[in-house]
């Protein structure tokens, strides 16, 4: 039987101090740079329609040289399957916490 993890971005909003620092530093990327991919994200979704792929955010990782593997299952792991449940699942999280700009 799997067993359901709760997502770690869920948790985001109680995290502080260490326990923030320890969610930083495992995360794929910047701190900085999920948020650009939030803003690009939003942009991008806002005159073309998801086609429920990563598609937007892999041109976004290979743009920025990223690792795309270790990215993307850290997004599918928050439940962002796809780069419109990134936004619903991921950004108001993320922006909450920290901030949107
Ligand atoms: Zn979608």
């Amino acid at each position: 039987m799997p067993i359901l993890r709760k997502r770690e971005i869920e948790n985001l909003e109680q995290m502080n101090g260490e326990e923030l620092q320890g969610f930083l530093d495992t995360l794929p990327a910047g701190q900085e740079t999920v948020s650009e991919l939030l803003d690009f994200l939003e942009d991008e979704l806002y005159d073309a329609e998801c086609n429920h792929s990563l598609q937007l955010s892999m041109k976004f990782m290979m743009d920025r040289k990223l690792d795309f593997p270790k990215f993307t299952s850290w997004l599918n792991n928050n439940g962002g399957y796809c780069d419109c449940k990134v936004m619903e699942q991921i950004a108001p999280i993320w922006r909450k916490k920290f901030g949107d700009d």
